[in-house]
């Protein structure tokens, strides 16, 4: 009752009892107490009428001769009255209407008796049997819940009729009448004034009940925001890790007791840090806001939820079944966010918008009792993804071997090598066949992991790539070989392996730069190795990249020669300084058309005036054979293995040891 109370109330334009005039608290509580005021006039009507019926037995006690009459008379009233009261009941008319007829059958009930019985010759009996009269208005003033106004008209009708007949029955009886006057009349005032008490009484109960259940409803709204506050992402409005959680224990629980499948989708923004740093806090809060909108407007009608798991990381939960379904729903993911249109052209990938990385896993027999599960192999899927270019979907594949623990490893491992020390450099000495001297030293990445284990480049290096760890780690090899070898006039040059990602990175050649700034290192001492793996055909980006590290003395080198698919474009496109021919074609050498082929390459190469390396040599006769081809550059395991820096200096190249002093 009280909250339909407070609706009507809220629907005056006030929330709360205290605000509202008195006139409309009164309207409302009128409103609201009719139903029970009409319950309770008509039960108390029909004990009223009983108890009515049930006093005719001492109608013929007390009045015997004209008990017929009254008895008839009480019958006559209690009829009409319960039949009035339901036919209005049953009209549903309101609380006023039934109360009057309550009070009109007390005053009926009374007066209808009491016409017959004052007939009676029992002058004693009425006397006193009048007195009941004082009853019918204590029912009107107590029994009954009228309001004050019925009650005191009632009661007064009873008291005028009990005054009335009062007077005219005993006019010789004075005192009689002072008592009997005075008993009615103060019955009447106290019966009056509990009554005024009670109604009073009544409506401060509502009123407090009113105020109660506007305060509950106040802290349940409270409850609702606080509620939904902690289920928020303050910076985009997605669902928080916490509600994340609980709706992932939710799917989980569901999966598990009914098998419904669901689908966890991790969605990483590409390249954030960069855009970040570039663009600034601002515009990367605006980034993340604009990203998860565009997620949740996009996917809450495919019944699908959105909360951010992490700094530029989402988690999309649904309950999608089936790898072409979850794929559908990662594609859709992928084309929202790219469709924005956001420029980021702080990425070095050659896309210059914001992307999303997407890794999804569904539920499937085998995945095992362990929620986390799930979610390590969505977050495996996205490393994939990651690792893949970006801006791409992978769902999570068991026989994947980049989605593979060894390679999350590794991966790990890479993030961490320079800061703990597990990365270092080998070198290998690159001799004149003529003259026996080293001329330079190629540096070789070696890598352990946290436990001490080797890992082979082969390895490491394309997780390296794949993940983008090689552009800080290469960077930290050019670092490492400039202060190592060259600062220290160890080797006179020094080769570096240098990846085509690190080519395409922005600011590559710049950052090159500061390093021989700093390490006081001259470029022509340096030179890159450039494998031809990648098709550089229409790379712009890589071809200045090349033109401005050419520019600050820095020999390129093609390395691998002979092996990728693009080798002789690629001479066209670069003026390579030196070219290493593959260690493959000298073990090929061994038969004549090996030979002859080696012979070839070794012309084309020469035809264009660049300088030849040969890799790989292995034995005596390797050498013997490059002295017959003319060849004057060598390296290889016969020359000297690749060593760390201190073996470089005493034992690996005892000739660099002279030179230098050493
Ligand atoms: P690569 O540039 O062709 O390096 C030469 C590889 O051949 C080295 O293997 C070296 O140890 C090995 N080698 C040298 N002489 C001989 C020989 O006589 N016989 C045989 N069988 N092998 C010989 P490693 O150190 O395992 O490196 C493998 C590849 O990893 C390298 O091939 C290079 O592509 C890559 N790599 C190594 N360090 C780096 C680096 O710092 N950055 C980048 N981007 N790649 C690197
Ligand atoms: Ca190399
Ligand atoms: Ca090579």
């Amino acid at each position: 009752m009280s909250h339909a109370a407070l609706n009507d109330l809220e629907a005056t334009g006030k929330s709360c009892p205290t605000q509202a005039p008195p006139s409309t608290l009164r309207q409302i509580y009128e409103t609201h107490t009719g139903p029970a005021r009409v319950t309770a006039a008509r039960q108390g009507l029909w004990v009223a009428v009983l108890v009515y019926l049930l006093f005719a037995a001492s109608d013929v006690i007390l009045i015997p001769d004209v008990a017929a009459t009254t008895i008839l008379a009480r019958f006559i009233v209690a009829l009409l009255s319960l039949v009035v009261l339901e036919v209005c009941c049953w009209a549903k008319v309101g609380p006023r209407g039934i109360e009057s007829i309550s009070a009109i059958s007390i005053v009926a009930g009374y007066l209808f008796w009491l016409i017959p019985a004052l007939e009676t010759t029992a002058i004693e009996s009425i006397r006193l049997y009048m007195i009941f009269g004082t009853i019918f208005m204590m029912g009107a003033n107590l029994f009954f819940i009228f309001p004050f106004v019925l009650s005191v008209v009632t009661s007064i009708v009873v008291l005028g009729v009990l005054l009335a007949s009062m007077v005219a029955m005993f006019p010789s009886d004075p005192v009689y009448m002072i008592n009997f006057g005075l008993f009615y009349v103060s019955c009447f005032i106290f019966t009056s004034y509990v009554n005024w008490k009670l109604n009073g009484e009544r409506y401060n109960v509502f009123l407090n009940a009113l105020e109660a259940a506007h305060q509950h409803r106040e802290a349940e709204k409270r409850g609702v925001a606080l509620e939904r506050l902690s289920n928020t992402d303050y910076l985009t409005g997605v669902e928080n890790r916490r509600a994340v959680d609980k709706r992932l224990r939710d799917y989980w629980t569901d999966w598990q007791s009914e098998g419904k499948a669901f689908a966890a989708i991790l969605v990483d923004v590409d390249f954030f840090k960069k855009y970040n740093d570039f663009y600034g806090h601002q515009a990367g809060d605006r980034c993340l806001i604009l990203v998860a909108s565009v997620l949740n407007d996009t996917l809450k009608p495919l019944n699908a939820s959105v909360g951010r798991y992490g700094g530029e990381e989402f988690i999309v939960l649904s309950r999608v079944t089936g790898r072409d379904q979850v794929m559908a729903l990662c594609e859709i993911i992928r084309s929202a966010v790219e469709g924005l249109h956001l420029v980021h052209d702080q990425r070095r990938d050659g896309q210059a918008v914001v992307t999303v990385s997407v890794g999804a896993s569904y539920t499937r027999p085998q995945s095992g009792p362990k929620l986390e599960r799930i979610i390590n192999e969505a977050d495996r899927a996205l490393y994939s993804a990651k690792a893949n270019g970006r801006n791409c979907i992978r769902l999570f594949n068991p026989n994947d071997p980049l989605t593979s623990d060894d390679n999350e490893n590794i991966a790990a491992t890479l993030r961490m090598a320079i800061k703990n020390d597990l990365v270092h450099l080998v070198y290998q000495p690159i001799q004149n066949l003529r003259t026996g001297r080293v001329e330079a030293v190629e540096s070789l990445m070696r890598l352990k992991m946290i436990d001490g284990t080797p890992l082979s480049p082969a390895q490491f290096i394309p997780v390296a790539e794949r993940t983008g760890a090689i552009l800080d780690l290469g960077l930290w090899a050019i670092r490492r070989a400039c202060t190592e070898v060259l600062a220290t006039g160890i080797a006179p040059m020094a080769s570096v392996n240098v990846s085509a990602i690190q080519l395409k990175s922005r600011g590559f050649a710049l950052a090159v730069s500061t390093i021989l700034e700093e390490t006081g290192v001259s470029g022509s001492q340096l030179a890159f190795e450039i494998t031809e793996g990648i098709d550089m055909e229409g790379q712009s980006d890589v071809i200045r990249c090349i033109t401005d590290l050419q520019a600050l003395g820095i020999r390129i080198w093609l390395d691998d020669f002979g092996t990728g698919f693009a080798g002789l474009s690629w001479l066209r496109l670069f003026p390579f300084d030196t070219v290493k021919i593959d260690r493959s074609f000298l073990q090929d050498a061994r038969r004549p058309a090996g030979r002859a082929m080696l012979e070839d390459i070794i012309r084309l190469i020469r035809n264009r005036g660049l300088k030849i390396l040969i890799e790989g040599l292995e034995t005596a006769d390797h050498v013997e054979l490059m002295h017959e081809l003319g060849i004057e550059l060598g390296q290889g395991y016969y020359l000297g293995r690749p060593v760390p820096i201190d073996e470089v200096r005493i034992k690996a190249f005892p000739r660099l040891a002279t030179v230098a002093g050493l």
